[in-house]
């Protein structure tokens, strides 16, 4: 069997992977916050925890592997977004879910085993904050239930950060119900306009952290093998959800291995509305960027080191692929795909090192290994995807194209139609298919496109 080699957040070394069950390999993500749509940023770590749970898949088997990642759907920022737009919640969480899982379905990734909804676990939620009232690590203040951070010693082990760090960092947020600034709330009092349940504690909704402990311990149980999520998550998201889920079932041990995304960037700059370089991942796909193309410039960055959304990235990644498919898509599949590849993907998820042996590869034209290969990295399935049969046509022609039938509507203003005949002719020639719209023509290049014969029209 494969050897995987994984990097634990919590050991800060890459240790042997060793599952606790072979039969169920047990994952839990982060999801996103289901408000508006996904961010480019956002696509990383569904892509980065996608290729590793194809990998899994294919290591243990494809019904040996349960990947769980949450959507959160009840959020401060949700309410928020409902009160500016004056839409219903559910409105909002089910298009934005919606379009979610049609924008990854583009990134060619693969439905999780489970997708859970966090309103649909308020009473696991309700039964867990429970618990830890009991046991001591919870306390109620003025309708709010908090987690008592100095009852868990543990606390800042994932990030090796003191509690002093910690208060000392501008996110812990001090109020006056607090018996101490780091304890955090499990849950809050909702008035009525506000989403919320009944529970011991009265009318209220739960905090972020404890959603995620609820679902991963009904759907994963006490242990289970692999946590991950962005690193902007390891503090304090998943510290607190590791303060719960042992502080309430301190047998169980919650995550063996903690894997983060470093975060992404664009053109070398962080990624920000103000700045003017964000992205949402349905603006790169409506720009006509293949879904493929975004998913191979992702991959081709190890998902510790921070990333570069790019247009030469992109520009070198649809090179890429067009000679890749041009290749693989008469290959038959390989029986396996080529060890060097699984070795590389199993090596803590080298997924550029992965890439590197496609190259060699594809020099080497063994197409039937790549074939296999980019099947592995979720980069082809059946068919050659219809980007790639469309014929290219660079920017010299585009413009050339653009001036020509520029030249032809002029020529018709002018009534000068012996001029606009020979330009129709010479466009039928040059196999370009020209359509007149209202809109004015929009044009097409057929298979048999020829730049050179629209010279001749100059
Ligand atoms: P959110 O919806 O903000 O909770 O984020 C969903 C996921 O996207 C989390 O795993 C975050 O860590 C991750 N994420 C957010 N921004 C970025 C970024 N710029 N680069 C990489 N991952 C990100
Ligand atoms: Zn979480």
């Amino acid at each position: 069997m494969t050897e995987i080699m994984l990097y634990n957040t919590r050991s800060r070394t890459k240790e042997r992977f060793e599952p606790i069950d072979h039969m169920n390999v047990r994952m839990y993500v982060c999801g996103p916050t289901v408000y508006d749509r996904a961010h480019i940023g956002n696509a990383r770590p569904a892509l980065v925890f996608d290729a590793l749970f194809r990998l899994l898949r294919f290591v243990y088997g494809e019904d040996h592997v349960t990947y769980v990642r949450n959507f959160t759907d009840v959020d401060d920022k949700i309410n928020a977004r409902a009160a500016e737009t004056g839409r219903p919640i559910h409105e909002i969480t089910a298009e934005t879910i919606r379009w979610y899982v049609e924008d990854m379905a583009e990134l060619g990734v693969l439905d999780p085993t489970e997708t859970p909804y966090a309103t649909a676990y308020v009473p696991q939620m309700v039964a867990m904050i429970g618990r830890l009232i009991e046991k001591g690590h919870a306390y109620e203040a003025e309708g709010h239930v908090l987690f008592r951070v100095s009852s868990f010693p543990d606390y800042g082990s994932l990030s090796g950060r003191t509690v002093d760090d910690m208060i000392a960092g501008a996110r812990v947020e001090i109020a006056p119900y607090k018996d101490s600034p780091m304890d955090f709330v499990l849950w809050k009092p909702s008035h009525e306009e506000l989403p919320g349940w009944e529970s011991p504690w009265g009318r209220g909704r739960p905090g972020w952290h404890i959603e995620c402990s609820a679902m991963a311990l009904e759907l994963l149980g006490t242990t289970f093998d692999i946590h991950g999520g962005g690193n902007d998550l390891t503090f304090p998201h998943h510290e607190n959800e590791i303060a719960q889920s042992m502080c309430a079932h301190p047998q169980g041990g919650f995550a063996r291995v903690w894997m983060h995304n470093e975060m992404l960037q664009v053109e070398g700059r962080k990624m920000a509305k103000s700045a003017g370089n964000f992205h949402t991942v349905r603006d790169l796909l409506d720009e006509g960027i293949p879904g493929e193309v975004i998913r191979l410039v992702f991959l081709s960055t190890h998902y510790r080191k921070p990333m570069d959304w790019s247009e030469q990235k992109r520009r070198e990644a649809e090179a890429t692929l067009r000679k890749w498919y041009g290749q693989a898509m008469h290959a038959e599949d390989a029986e396996r795909p080529p060890p060097a590849v699984v070795r590389a993907l199993a090596n803590d998820l080298n997924t550029a090192g992965a890439l590197t042996e496609l190259h060699r590869l594809s020099r080497a034209n063994r197409a039937d290994e790549l074939r296999a290969g980019l099947r592995l990295l979720g980069l082809m399935g059946n068919e050659v995807p219809v980007w790639v049969k469309r014929t290219r046509i660079s920017g010299d022609a585009r413009v050339l194209v653009e001036r020509l039938l520029k030249e032809r509507a002029d020529a018709r203003a002018a009534r000068d139609f012996v001029r606009a005949d020979i330009l129709r002719d010479g466009f039928a020639a040059a196999g370009l298919i020209v359509r007149d719209t209202p809109d004015g023509a929009v044009w097409e290049a057929s298979d048999s496109f020829d730049p050179t014969k629209l010279e001749a029209l100059r």
